[in-house]
């Protein structure tokens, strides 16, 4: 059985002073919840991580953290850019990797999102891969093939040991933000044709174990429905995860 994971991507809101309230108060909520129902993860901007992980560790509160974002290259001459070692010094356990937002402004390719999916299993920290057809694909009928195409650049020459830990997040472009959740239906559609894609690539162990997140205005009024399909193992929250009481409800849905 797969331990649901529950994401909340701050994206570019909340300087450490506001994280740090929001993780304190977020860890009050989360009180005598058990980790091993279900598992909260909280993704800041890089600048709030050092924060999040002192009052983490200090409250031994029941959450892990990670970045949005992770350098594909190792060190060196990269300005402006964090590794994935920088991120594992500071306790982070995961890392969003080909976030649309990154793909859409920052012109992240598979080629791109592949490399920093192994800079992230080269570091120790398990990769986020965020999937996710545009409007204009949905409408075509094509976004089951456009979005296991992501998958597959995304997991390009991974091993099956890499491939049993990666977390695949489905978040259609057009649902993203705008308060349209996708229908628990077309979530389950897109969810399960992303676990078959794993079956037929490295077989049952791996699709099995994988966890595949449904992302896109996720609130706590939708999300035990789209908790209640067989290929939804968790949700990848923006809007709501910056509400402690709101995001305590979607990781308390149970
Ligand atoms: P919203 O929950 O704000 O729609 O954002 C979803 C998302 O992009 C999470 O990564």
């Amino acid at each position: 059985p797969r331990t649901p994971l529950m994401a909340g991507n701050w994206k570019m809101n909340l300087d450490w002073k506001q994280g740090l309230a929001l993780v304190e108060e977020l860890g009050d909520q989360l009180k005598g919840f058990d980790t091993d129902k279900v598992e909260t993860v909280v993704l800041p901007p890089f600048v709030d991580i050092r924060t999040v992980q002192v009052a983490v560790d200090a409250g031994k509160l029941p959450i892990a953290y990670g970045a949005q974002d992770i350098s594909a290259h190792e060190s060196g001459a990269f300005t402006g850019e964090v590794s994935g070692a920088m991120l594992k010094a500071l306790g982070a356990t995961y890392v969003a990797v080909g976030h649309s937002e990154r793909r859409q402004y920052h012109g992240e390719d598979e080629q791109v999102t592949g490399a920093k999916v192994k800079a992230a299993f080269a570091a120790g920290l398990t990769p986020i891969l965020c999937v996710g057809e545009p409007l204009e694909e949905r409408k075509a009928g094509n976004h089951v093939p456009y979005t296991l195409a992501q998958l597959t650049g995304g997991i390009e020459g991974l091993t099956a040991e890499q491939a049993e830990k990666i977390v695949i997040a489905y978040e259609p472009v057009w649902a993203i933000g705008t308060g349209e959740v996708a229908g628990a239906d077309d979530a389950q559609e897109v969810c399960h044709a992303l676990r078959e894609a794993l079956r037929e690539q490295y077989g049952d162990v791996v699709a099995d174990a994988v966890r595949v997140l449904y992302g896109g205005s996720v609130k706590s009024s939708n999300v035990v429905e789209l908790m209640g399909k067989a290929d939804v193992d968790g949700a990848l929250v923006g809007g709501a995860s910056l509400k402690a009481e709101e995001f305590a409800k979607i990781a308390g849905y149970q």
